[in-house]
């Protein structure tokens, strides 16, 4: 509709130009132009009458024949050719004789009053209306033109998606038990408040879902719905900010007032980080004003609104260290859930999910192609199982066979090679061996945290596998000797690399930060180095600026001192890796059965950790370090 409204405007406009120059251009076809003087001389001739004077011009009708002798023969010519009406217009100049000599004459000649509308059209009408018309194209265009017009500005009906159903179940999700047994709690709680109300428990507002794109958080977050048969409200954080300052904050207080009136229900915002992002971090300042205002509003209607009316919000991102801290405190996204990466058993069930209602050839082995996908998503294997399916079904044949599920595999892999989400064998040997270094020197260490995972999976983006360790306790005071053992700990992977392979890899850039860390700060701040003493030394950089470059480091010590807290740094690490040389060296067979394990199984838990370490052979334990 309003696209015909534009549509019919301009064909007016076009419509009036044309009219205007067609006008101008017959005009003048049958007028001939004289030159002042030329006028002049006519009018003494007596060859002109009916003189129009007007805005300037002197307009009327001249006769050609007689002109002899007057003008020059040659303009005769070019009047006589221009054709029989005899009309001519002149510009007239500063001459104040003109209307004595028009009398003299005797010419019939008349005064015409200015017609003011078309200079009023031309030089007010028609620019306003032209800014006017590029103003509102410009406005539609921002206001994203396909979701509605200017009107709707502020109303996130347009995008807020409601599915009364969301048709998904627990059953659809697969290989995420951990955050799948979270939220169900989620689920009871909107099952039956009452229950949780009666003892005056408080229901949560917010859960936040961390994990890598494609690992099924809007997947979970349906899934929560439909099993509590609520509807699902979801919109994006990027969709909150708009170029207007005020729209986006408008935005989240009309999702809210929706989800108020479809109460009990969920909210799920994707992209969380879009719009939660930490606030005035910019350094240029100032810094986003629309984002920080709808960031704001959002925290006010959370806060503002009561879970007994059964509202639950529901958040995902893939990047949970860059939001705002005040999205996390309680009362807000205060719990958190999250998604690795399917192991080998999850991928595995995750492709059963998607194969349930695909045809399959009896020789298909889900197992060995969940063996063959480490790294995968599930929306990988998702779209695994389609690209087979698809094959198969150009050919022609009754049923997916494993020849589909390889080529699908090798197009894939291809694909998520160039993304840099794939490991080739080396890879995982190394971060596997890296990953048992940590993990086996941890075991072997009196102060060091139990390990209670062991995982090459990648997690995120910097972390190609981790080794997870659970305190046994909370700590407020660290012992020197627990601070050499976690030195030794982080060090494990480094050298269980060089020991293994005789090469190293990039992978422990992050471990080695964190000892010399932890070994600069037993040398400047703990007084733990012998050849330094008690004195603390202050080689933090100090905040000069609020923004801007980070200034230079501050040191309250001399070049001296500087040079032997570099040197005790340096012997302290050292120290570590013969320590940890000689542990890994003694323990060499459980490293390797620890590795092996780890690249079969891609996690290890404690229980798995434990019977490996007890079939360790008695020699090595003997002589541990
Ligand atoms: P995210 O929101 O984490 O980016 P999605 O939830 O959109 O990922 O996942 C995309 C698709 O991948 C889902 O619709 C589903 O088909 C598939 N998928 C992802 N994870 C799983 C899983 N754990 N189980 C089953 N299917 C999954
Ligand atoms: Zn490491």
């Amino acid at each position: 509709m309003d696209k015909k409204q534009t549509f019919s405007f301009w064909y007016v406009l076009a419509a009036l130009l044309v009219l205007l120059t067609l006008q101008d251009l017959l005009g003048r076809q049958h007028t001939e132009t004289l030159a002042y003087s030329e006028f002049k001389q006519a009018l003494a001739a007596g060859k002109l009458d009916d003189v129009l004077l007007r805005d300037g011009m002197a307009v009327g009708r001249l006769d050609v024949n007689g002109l002899e002798g007057v003008l020059a023969p040659e303009r005769i010519a070019v009047l006589r050719q221009k054709g029989e009406a005899h009309r001519f217009a002149t510009v007239l100049v500063d001459d104040p004789d003109l209307v004595a000599q028009l009398d003299a004459a005797k010419v019939r000649y008349a005064g015409v009053a200015e017609s003011r509308w078309l200079a009023l059209l031309f030089s007010w009408v028609m620019p306003v209306l032209f800014f006017l018309a590029v103003w509102f194209f410009v406005m539609k265009r921002l206001s994203g033109g396909l979701h509605g017009g200017m009107l709707e500005i502020g109303k996130s009906k347009a995008r807020v998606y409601m599915e009364k159903e969301t048709g998904v179940s627990f059953k659809d999700v697969a290989g995420i038990d951990e955050a799948k047994e979270e939220l169900m709690e989620v689920v009871e709680f909107l099952q039956n408040p009452d229950r949780y109300r009666r003892l005056g428990g408080k229901i949560p507002k917010g859960v936040l879902i961390v994990g890598a794109p494609g690992t099924g958080k809007t997947l979970l977050a349906k899934a929560v719905a439909g099993e509590a048969g609520v509807p699902f409200l979801s919109l994006s954080g990027s969709e909150f900010v708009e170029m207007f300052v005020g729209v986006g904050a408008a935005r989240v207080r009309d999702l809210f007032e929706q989800a108020a009136a479809k109460a009990p229900c969920i909210v799920f915002i994707d992209e969380l980080d879009a719009l939660g992002k930490a606030r005035g971090v910019s350094a240029l300042g100032g810094g986003n004003d629309e984002r920080e205002q709808t960031l704001n509003q959002l925290l006010v209607q959370m806060d503002g609104f009561d879970t007994n009316r059964g509202v639950i919000i529901l958040a995902a991102t893939n990047r949970p260290e860059i939001l705002d801290p005040a999205l996390l405190r309680a009362g807000r996204f205060d719990r958190h859930v999250s998604i690795d990466r399917p192991d080998l058993n999850g991928r595995r069930q995750i492709l059963e999910v998607h194969a349930r209602n695909v045809t399959l050839a009896p020789q298909v082995d889900l197992a060995s192609i969940a063996a063959r996908t480490p790294g995968f998503a599930g929306a990988d294997l998702a779209n695994l199982v389609n690209e087979a399916t698809l094959r198969a079904a150009r050919h022609g044949k009754d049923a997916v066979d494993m020849h589909d599920f390889e080529e699908a595999l090798d197009r894939i892999v291809a694909g998520l090679e160039k993304k840099n989400r794939v490991m080739n064998p080396t890879e995982r040997r190394f971060i596997a061996y890296h990953e048992a270094g940590h993990a086996m020197v941890a075991e072997h260490r009196e102060h060091a945290d139990r390990v209670a995972k062991v995982s090459i999976i990648p997690r995120g983006i910097a972390a190609l596998g981790y080794t997870q360790q659970s305190p046994t306790e909370d700590r407020y005071l660290l012992r020197r000797s627990e601070l050499l053992d976690r030195l030794d700990v982080l060090l494990g992977g480094r050298v269980a690399e060089e020991l293994v392979f005789g090469d190293v890899s990039t992978g422990a850039e992050n471990d080695l930060q964190r000892a010399t860390d932890i070994a600069r700060r037993m040398v400047t701040h703990y007084g733990m180095s012998e050849a330094l003493g008690l004195a603390t030394y202050d080689t933090q950089p100090r905040p000069m600026f609020l923004d801007g470059p980070a200034p230079p480091e501050l040191r309250t010590c001399s070049e001296r001192t500087a040079e032997a807290i570099d040197a005790e740094v340096r012997q302290l690490l050292d120290e570590s890796r013969a320590r940890v040389s000689a542990t890994l060296a003694a323990h060499r067979p459980a490293l390797d059965a620890l590795a092996v394990l780890l690249l079969e199984k891609e996690v290890v838990d404690r229980a798995m950790l434990d019977s490996l370490l007890r079939s360790e052979p008695a020699s090595a334990l003997a002589d541990a370090a």
